[in-house]
């Protein structure tokens, strides 16, 4: 059913520049919108409930999934053999690297999120073929970074560090039993890694992660606006590395919730991290009320933010990475 109503989307889109496709695009497209809208909201409200599941998996199979299969093994094959990095799953979702570790950031796997936001990319593999995980690193609840149907298919013998004890309770039900609840600034040793959270500033609470091992580290921010702890972090973590959100994420007629392309350069630039890498780009509202009405992002937002850093920060490596990609550190 979400197959169809993404077909639905697309076929809105393209009728959606012409004069005559716009009117119909206001008649048949909101009459459209709303009943998915309706449907899938209710849906997703008894499957954030727990109750079922609806989602899917987005389209796997293609040539383009794979390729993202084969350079995701191939970038596993490279860390077992001692490198480290970080390997792009999709939109929020990496897999960090570090000293023997294995990271997994912000699962999302099926779509739609929320009902009404798809992935653009296909993440590199499915849930069940990321193999060992030591940890799961949760910034905020949203369906879009918390996936529990996801989560229910990896492995259990991860330690989970979610930002909730409402989470906490929900990933628990789902059969991890190493779940904390990381306060800003608090920190965890796993191992030869440490976890510290950091504050972050978004539509509900959420908390970023900076991961260290060695001489490395790596700063996670989530879903993050500009905020005024990005200083502190800087001087407090030096972070070699920052993956930051930058597709400018707004609910019309609300404050902004992520950084933009502009916002996450000037991130960069107070980090002071030699490697940035932009996340959070690789999705779209598959459902069109959502799309046309209640949010907006911006368009090639990646591709934006790379060709701001290259003009403006010049020094800084800025890694705009494939799903299944390996970054080195
Ligand atoms: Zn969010
Ligand atoms: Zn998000």
């Amino acid at each position: 059913m979400s197959e169809k109503r993404t077909e639905n989307a697309r076929e809105v889109s393209r009728v959606a520049s012409p004069e005559e496709g716009r009117s119909r695009l206001s008649r048949r497209g909101f009459v459209a919108g709303a009943a998915a809208g309706v449907v899938a909201g209710g849906l997703e409200w008894a499957s954030f409930g727990g109750r079922f599941d609806h989602r899917r998996a987005p389209g796997r199979g293609g040539a383009a999934e794979e390729s993202a299969k084969e350079r995701f093994a191939a970038s596993l094959r490279a860390t077992e053999a001692g490198a480290s990095g970080v390997v792009h799953v999709g939109h929020s979702t990496h897999l960090l690297a570090l000293a023997g570790k294995r990271l997994l950031t912000d699962p999302w796997f099926y779509d739609p999120a929320f009902g009404a936001l798809s992935h653009e990319v296909a993440p590199a593999v499915a849930p069940s073929e990321l193999g060992r995980l030591d940890a799961i690193l949760v910034t905020h609840d949203h369906a879009d970074h918390a996936d529990l149907r996801a989560m229910d298919e990896m492995d259990k013998r991860a330690a989970v560090i979610v930002a909730t004890a409402d989470l906490a309770a929900r990933v628990r039900a789902r059969g991890f039993s190493d779940v904390s609840v990381l306060a800003p600034w608090e920190e965890r040793a796993l191992g030869s890694v440490s976890v510290t959270a950091v504050p972050g500033l978004h539509d509900i609470y959420e908390i970023g992660f900076v991961v260290r091992a060695d001489d490395r580290s790596v700063y996670f921010a989530g879903d993050t606006r500009l905020h005024p702890d990005l200083p502190a972090i800087a001087e407090r973590f030096r972070p070699s590395a920052a993956i930051l959100p930058v597709d400018g994420t707004r609910l019309t007629g609300a404050a902004l919730h992520v950084m933009t392309p502009e916002d996450a350069q000037a991130a960069a630039r107070t980090l002071g991290s030699r490697l940035v890498i932009p996340s959070h780009a690789e999705a779209y509202f598959s459902d069109p009320i959502a799309g046309h009405l209640l949010a907006s992002t911006v368009p090639r937002a990646r591709r934006r933010f790379a060709d701001l850093m290259e003009k403006e920060l010049p020094g800084v490596a800025c890694c705009v990475p494939e799903a299944g990609e390996l970054v080195t550190l």
